[in-house]
This record gives structure tokens, sequence and C-alpha cells, in this order.
């Protein structure tokens, strides 16, 4: 090792994979972290590591939001954090730059060693509306979302007299039924049967939690005997299952499915897509389905000193010849093994080849059930969930965060359901929206509160006439904009407007518009000779 600048060891990412090597790093590596001669780094968006197994107790709130998360810096103290986004990674140059924090610097960060763990991210490319109406779930604040969407319906259905928006409202879609699906969709059943005793208007037969599922059998990565009980006792708890159904798209009020079946829904979940790391998608390197080839040390063949792990990392087993599957558990021991083999290159000792059979495999089901796979035996029920609570537990890093879990649970056998809606975001006074062919976007005699933009496709605005029927008064493509009249005269809106065309719109809250309208003289000269040119 140089005795001049210490040797400087760069991790990108705190999930699973980065923090588990820099912990392995200062295990390994304590005389050198108080010489200095060696400096670990790690870089992540957040100051925190989520424990993501948990992530779907989080929804029906088992466990408390920021009891599945642990500080980076408590767990890994020898290490320098930089809570920052990455946006560039130079493999020549050997440098990582950083997006700026409080001012308006970027970071650039240099290396001898860098472990990139930069996990995967969610995608809706390619499923139209999915962007705009779908609900993620793989972060922390999405699961927040998610609880908080779950109890805004259930008090919107509380109040609301038509029995087709109820019906709406009352219906909660999740795609996708691998391990993430199926422990979402248990969750969120648990949640709203739970809940809806609190709601006075909301009777438990109007509730229908649907999950969708390209296959033929759910939870794939499991032997069918334990994925068909799985799906049995889901079916009792009145999860409605469709099997070999897709989902194609989404609009505000539907979960679009492939040959053109919909569900109604206000509630969408998917947890289908996920796609490499952009950063990951722009590094010039050997990909396999995106992800970064390294060798059996896990290193990158034509970078010495660059080595991935985790989701982002495409690494073929040296004993099985099998590529690891994208698990925590996976994660973990090839953060052990990257660890073990920089540390291995800096002393110039031999490297470790990779290889971890994987001990088993979980799944929860809500409600005091799970189904497990461990050591070759299948356990399903109780002792499933018992075995699943008791080996998360175990995992979980930190004693405080063990000692709060555990409370949480023991509390949540006794106490009901939690209903608390929690507004954390200022909404946002511009969003996007999709339209299938046919769909209403408001009606004549509306409130009106959002003024649109076509981004794409057509609309036609109608209006209804003394003796039945309607007449059209104009239609609408791209570029161009409705809703205005209602919005400056504050009256309720004059038309209707309905899709001619897959649409989709950038829609503009009363807020916005106005804020814009009041001190924008050539917007307010604009949106004024149109309203003459509308109403004559
Ligand atoms: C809901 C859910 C449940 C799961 N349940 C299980 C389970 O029961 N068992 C199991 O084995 N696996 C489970 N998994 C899978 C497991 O969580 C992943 O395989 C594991 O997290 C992968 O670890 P990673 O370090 O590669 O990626 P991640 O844990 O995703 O970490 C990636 C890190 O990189 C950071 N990052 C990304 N881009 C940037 C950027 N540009 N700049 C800075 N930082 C960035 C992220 O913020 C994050 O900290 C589950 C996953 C989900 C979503």
């Amino acid at each position: 090792m140089s005795t001049g600048q210490p040797t400087r060891i760069l991790i990108l990412g705190g999930g699973f994979g980065g923090v588990h090597t820099a912990l392995t790093l200062e295990k390994l590596l304590k005389r050198e972290l108080r010489d200095r001669t060696v400096e670990v780094g790690l870089v992540s968006r957040e100051n925190y590591m989520v424990f993501q197994p948990m992530l779907p107790e989080v929804i029906s709130g088992s466990i408390g939001l920021l009891d599945t998360i642990t500080p980076i810096r408590r767990l890994c103290p020898s290490t320098n954090l930089y809570t920052r986004t990455v946006e560039k990674i130079d493999l020549d140059r050997r440098r990582v730059s950083a997006a700026a924090g409080f001012g308006s610097q970027q970071c650039s960060l240099s290396y001898d060693h860098l472990v990139v763990a930069l996990g995967n991210v969610t995608s809706f490319a390619g499923q139209h509306g999915l962007a705009e109406h779908a609900l993620p779930f793989k972060y922390l604040g999405d699961a927040l979302t998610l609880r908080n969407r779950i109890i805004h319906t259930l008090e919107e259905a509380d109040i609301e007299p038509d029995p087709e928006i109820r019906r709406t409202l009352l219906t909660f879609v999740v795609a996708g039924g691998g391990f993430s699906g199926v422990e979402a969709v248990a969750e969120i059943n648990d949640l709203v049967r739970a809940a809806a005793g609190s709601f006075r208007n909301v009777n438990k037969d109007e509730i229908r939690v649907v999950l969708l599922h390209a296959g033929p059998l759910i939870l794939p990565e499991l032997p069918p005997s334990l994925a068909e009980f799985a799906q049995r006792l889901l079916m009792k708890r009145g999860v409605e299952i469709r099997l070999n159904t897709r989902l194609e798209g989404a609009t505000a009020e539907a979960a679009l499915l492939v040959g053109g079946d919909r569900i109604v829904t206000r509630t969408l979940v998917s947890t289908v897509p996920s796609m490499p790391n952009p950063l990951v998608a722009m590094l010039d390197c050997k990909k396999e389905r995106g992800r970064i080839v390294v060798d059996e040390h896990l290193e990158l063949p034509n970078y010495p000193g660059v080595w991935a792990v985790g989701d982002c990392a495409f690494i073929t087993d040296a004993r099985s010849g099998e590529p690891a599957p994208p698990t925590a558990q996976h994660a973990t021991r090839e953060a052990h093994c990257v660890a073990e083999n920089v540390v291995a290159s800096l002393r110039g000792q031999p490297k470790r080849t990779f290889s971890f059979r994987a001990l088993g495999k979980m799944g929860s089901l809500g409600h005091h059930s799970a189904v497990a796979e461990v050591f070759g035996m299948k356990i399903s029920g109780f002792l499933a969930w018992w075995l699943w609570r008791t080996v998360y537990l175990m995992k979980l890093p930190g004693l405080d965060r063990k000692i709060r879990v555990a409370t949480d649970w023991t509390l949540d056998l006794i106490l009901p359901p939690d209903i608390v809606q929690l507004k954390t975001d200022k909404p946002s006074g511009i969003r996007r929206e999709h339209f299938e062919p046919g769909q209403v976007v408001f009606r004549e005699g509306d409130r009106g509160d959002w003024l649109y933009v076509v981004v794409d496709g057509e609309v036609e605005v109608v209006k209804a006439i003394p003796d039945g029927g309607e007449t059209s008064l104009r239609r609408l493509g791209r570029g161009e904009c409705f809703g205005e009249i209602a919005l400056v005269s504050d009256r309720p809106r004059s038309a209707t407007v309905r899709s001619l065309t897959d649409v989709n719109l950038l829609a503009v809250d009363r807020e916005a518009f106005h804020a814009l309208f009041s001190n924008l003289p050539p917007l307010r000269g604009f949106f004024e000779q149109l309203i003459d040119t509308r109403t004559a």
C-alpha cells in the first residue's frame, strides 16, 4: 500500500450491496482506516439503508415507517458518506461526479477502487398511462404514498354516494405475482379490511382486492406446492387472483389489461418492471440484460479495480454456472466477497471466487401466515410466518431497530390498525394524465379546477342541447389547451370534453394557473383572447 496519498475505495449505492461492502471493509481494514492509509467513501441518494424485505409491512402499519431504515453513518462510522446523487461515472479517468448540494458545484470524487452497487430502478416505459397513474413499490417513499392513498380512498368512499365511483374507490389492484407483489397485496388486503370497520359507510363486501399475474401460478420463485398454498390462502382472505393476465396500461380510473379487459380502480400498484439503473446503462462496459458483467471475483474484466455487486451486476455463480438472482441475500454475500477481494488486491493476495447458494426463500402472506423453503424444507402457515419474522428480525441492522420492530409487532397483535392519512407533500401544481379513447376528461357542470394542455392525441369538446343529445363544438389536438373558461370565470364547466384517441394531457391546477394568469401579462392576454374567440 502507498504511504503517500491514502488509497481511495469508493462505493456507489447505499443499499444491501453498498452498505455491506463498507461494513466488511471497515472490519478488514481497521488499522489502515485508523492510520488513514486507506479511505472508504460511500455515495448514496439517501443517508439511510432501507431493509426492503420489510417494506410491505409499512403499508398495513404492522411496523413503523422509520423502523425499516437504518442511518448509514451509524452502521459504518469509519466511512465517509456523501449523501448525493451520482450523475456520472468516468471509468477511464477514474472519477465519479455527484450532483450539487445546497450550492451549485458538482462534487467530483476520484478513486483507486470503485464498487458499483446502484441497484435497479422501477420503469413504466412502454406501458401507456402507468407513469401517470400507477404507484411503484420499491422505495420507502413508495410504501408511505401507497398507505396514504389507500386511506384516502377509504375516506372518499365513506362520503361518496355514487355507487360507480364507490366501486372504483374500493377496488385495489396490484400487478405482479412475485414476492414483492404478493407481499404487497396481502398487506393491502389486511389493511383495507381491518380499517373498513372504522368507516361508518364502508361495507367490507364492497371491497375488492385484485392481484394480476402474467404466469399460471403466483410466486414462480417457490416450489409449486407452496405457491398453491399461498394462492389458496390469499383467495380465502378475499384476494381475487387473475392468472395469465398482463397489465397493459392505466388511466386515472382503470387498470387496462392485455386483451382489452379493464378493472376500474383508483389504486393500481405495479411491482412488475424494473430496469437497470440509467447510470449503469450509460457505462461503456460489457452488459447482459442491462446489468454489468463481472468475472468470478466480481471485477469488471477490462477495468481492474472496478467492481460491481447486487441487482446492477450480472454475476455467474462459479459452482452452479447460473446467474445470481437479484435478492438481498445475494447482494449481501456478494458485498462480503467484493470487500475481501478489494483488500486482497491492496495486499497483493489471491482473490476469492464468488459462489453462494441461497439458504432459503420466504414470503409473508400477512395475518400470521407465510410460505418458506429453507434448506430444501417446505414450510407454510404460522410456523413459516414465525420463522420469517425471526430471520428478518435477526438480519435487520442495528439493535435499536430490532427493539422497535419487535415492539411494533407485539402491539400490532392487540391494537387496531392506524388509519391516519399523513399529508406530507405539497400537491404538485402540474401533473400528467392519460386517457383512453372515449373517456370523459370533465363534464359540463363539473367544478373547473384544472387547465389542460394536449401533449398528444385529440379531444372533442361537446355541449348538451336542450332536446337531449349533444353538439360538437370543436376538436383540439397537440399543443392546444382547454378548461380555461371555468378557471377564469370561476363558474362550472360550460362543456364536456372527451378523448377521441389515446390522449396525454398536462393538467395545471387552479392555484398555479392563477399565479401565471395574474403575473404574466402576455399569458393573460392570450387567454382573454382565446376565451373571447371560444365564447363568441
Ligand atoms: C418490496 C421489496 C421486497 C423485497 N423482498 C426481498 C426479500 O424478502 N428477500 C430478498 O432477498 N430480497 C428482497 N427484495 C430484493 C432486494 O431488496 C434487492 O435485491 C436488494 O435491495 C439489492 O441490493 P442492491 O444494493 O443491489 O440495490 P438497492 O438495495 O436497490 O440499493 C441501491 C442503492 O443505490 C442508490 N442509488 C441508486 N441510484 C443512485 C444515484 N444515481 N445516486 C446515488 N445513489 C443511488 C439507492 O438510493 C440505493 O441506496 C425485495 C425488494 C423489494 C423492492
